[in-house]
């Protein structure tokens, strides 16, 4: 379906606001609202205005949106030479983003990277079933990575599907496995967001998804679609075993959780990215590496493989000489360089 567009305009028939609506793999229809007002002359008899303000996310559920712009335009001038700017090669020549390119790896004996795009998932089988490692994107990625895990593991369905945080890229993918039948298991304060707005009963009418499809019945029990933890949680069946830590200090997102396979040593993150044979860096929006040690230390865990949500996997040492290193490398990050390499 295509969103309405609403425009209304002042007793000058200038422009003052728009509003139509997009389609969100969290937050289903979401409205999105720009405002233009403090029109002047700009010449050769045009108005144009000076301030355009916007905001998205408005929702039934939650309102009030959010602000992510407001511009104050000192200056217009009409009409002046070359003002259109030619489109970069490097954005004219960009392969377009495939999400449903899906390459599996083993890690481990029942342990499977669902990697091939911007963001990955492991799957970890079990006995009866099979856990999932964090659902991003969107329900296309999902359905991809559904597939494989499929096809990985036949026979088995998936019973959970955990989410690290609740960044909508680690998040947009959720709704696809509670409609498949997985249960979220996310940390506690995700609850109430998950519950009342990401999982909730309504229509999308722009982008229906699976679970938007689904019909619901308002009572009754219906399907246990979130479980929370808030320090540790663990999955087990006796035989495989995947542990949730909620991590302390992160200033990337203040309910983070970090997975743990203690059999295979295996810890699985979502905010920091390992390259090629180098020690694990982390984004410059992330937490200091060290933060990230120091939280693994604290839970004492015993790590040889390192596997992050964005990046390839790599071996990671954990000891206080790479964890100086990793600061060296994060100070070089955050003044815009690019680290080439790091010195031992
Ligand atoms: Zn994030
Ligand atoms: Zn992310």
């Amino acid at each position: 379906m295509h969103p309405s567009v609403t425009g209304e305009f002042n007793n000058d028939n200038q422009l003052e606001r728009v509003v139509t609506w997009m389609a969100d793999p969290v937050m289903g229809d979401k409205m999105a609202e720009f405002r233009w007002s403090d029109y002047r002359d700009v010449g050769g008899g045009v108005k144009m205005p000076h301030r355009l303000h916007s905001h998205i996310g408005d929702h039934p559920l939650i309102p009030g949106g959010h602000n992510f712009l407001d511009l104050r335009i000192s200056e217009i001038k009409v009409n002046i030479a070359d003002a259109a700017q030619a489109v970069p090669d490097a954005v004219r020549n960009a392969p377009p983003v495939t999400t449903n390119r899906v390459v599996a790896t083993t890690l481990a004996p029942g342990v499977v990277l669902m990697g091939g795009g911007s963001h990955n998932s492991v799957a970890v089988e079990f006995k009866d079933y099979v856990t999932v490692i964090e659902a991003p994107l969107d329900q296309q990625r999902s359905l991809a990575v559904i597939a494989e895990v499929k096809k990985t593991f036949p026979n088995k369905p998936i019973r959970y599907v955990v989410n690290t945080h609740n960044h909508f890229d680690h998040l947009g993918g959720v709704r696809t496995y509670v409609a498949e039948g997985a249960t979220v298991v996310t940390e506690e304060r995700n609850r109430n967001f998950y519950q009342r707005v990401v999982l909730a009963p309504q229509s999308r009418s722009l982008l229906p998804d699976r679970l938007s499809q689904r019909p619901f019945a308002p009572t009754g029990p219906g399907q246990l679609m979130v479980q929370t933890f808030s320090d540790h949680h663990t999955i087990s069946d006796g035989q495989q075993i995947v542990e949730l830590h909620y991590v302390e200090g992160f200033n990337h997102s203040d309910n983070m959780a970090i997975v743990y396979l203690p059999k295979e040593k295996i810890v699985i993150n979502a905010t920091c990215t390992a390259r090629r044979r180098r020690a694990a860096t982390c984004r410059s929006s992330a937490p200091t590496p060290s933060r990230s040690n120091r939280n693994i230390k604290r839970l004492k865990l015993d790590v040889s493989q390192h596997v992050p949500i964005h990046g390839n996997p790599d071996r990671m040492q954990i000891s206080n000489a790479s964890s100086v290193r990793l600061r060296r490398q994060r100070h070089r990050w955050v003044a815009g360089v690019k680290v080439a390499r790091v010195e031992a």
